[in-house]
């Protein structure tokens, strides 16, 4: 790698799903490589499609495993979702299929789980995802409710192994409808820009580190972000036919050293 690119990386984008847990269980050696981020005076926003937690539970969980965090660092789909339908859509009736505890996000909005609906909202798939609500979403779909993704993730890494994602099903609703979902979080231009901005540095400083190429590395590479894969998470070799990230770490924790040019 050119040290010139190395020296040029002011701040980072980190994912957090795979890169820094895996389905809360922190992976070896990335606590130690966010603190000593943090001890190098480099600056780092989490970036995370994550909808199961809210931006708060996240901070808590993340700062119990160690990781220097604060909730102002972390940028979650869910959040951002959540101040997007405040903005757009405030007064209209949301219908939330989203797996976890990410409501208290939405207080301020009305959420309601029938057919006066007049917003269909996306999150985390899992087990609410059920026949009945999918059904439910696909006939306010059709009567023309706004369509509202919180990310487009197809599979997920859990403690027991891989796991279908939300697109999985927003795939079959949007082929069923006819339509496309507005998205909010990864892989969108906006969200990337939401955590450039909360950075503050333009994007040519700025490396994107995650676990996934479609998810974090090439629309981050897109806007003119370093792009560096790690081979943790849900990363696979069969991965690298669908993009060329700047830069290919074990981990989270060798990127310290590969910053500082010690490696
Ligand atoms: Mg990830």
């Amino acid at each position: 790698m050119a040290k010139g690119r190395t020296q040029a990386i002011q701040g980072l984008l980190i994912d957090v799903d795979g890169v820094l847990h895996v389905d809360g269980d922190p992976l070896p050696g990335a606590a130690e490589a966010l603190q000593r981020l943090s001890a190098l005076g480099i600056p780092y926003v989490l970036l995370t499609n994550t909808t199961i937690r809210t931006r708060r539970q996240l901070g808590e969980l993340l700062r119990a495993l160690n990781f220097p965090v604060s909730d102002d660092q972390i940028v979650t789909a869910g959040n951002a979702t959540a101040a997007y339908l405040r903005t757009y859509y405030p007064d209209q009736r949301c219908f939330l299929l989203v797996e976890g505890d990410v409501r208290e996000e939405f207080s301020g909005l009305t959420v309601v789980e029938d057919e006066s609906a007049t917003v269909v909202v996306l999150g985390g798939a899992g087990s609410v995802y059920t026949y009945d609500r999918l059904n439910l979403a696909f006939r306010l779909l059709l009567r023309g409710a706004h369509f509202v993704a919180m990310h487009r993730n197809l599979v997920w890494e859990r403690r027991d192994g891989p796991a279908l994602d939300t697109d999985a099903f927003l795939m079959g609703l949007e082929a069923a409808t006819g339509r496309q979902a507005l998205l909010v979080g990864k892989p969108s231009p906006n969200f990337f820009r939401a955590g450039i901005a909360r950075l503050g540095l333009p994007a040519e400083r700025i490396a994107m580190v995650g676990d996934s190429l479609t998810a974090d590395i090439t629309p981050a590479q897109a806007l003119g972000m370093t792009g560096i894969l790690v081979r943790t998470g849900r990363f696979r070799p069969s991965d690298l036919e669908h993009g060329q990230p700047d830069v290919i770490l074990p981990s989270l924790a060798e990127l310290p050293a590969w910053l500082t040019g010690m490696h």
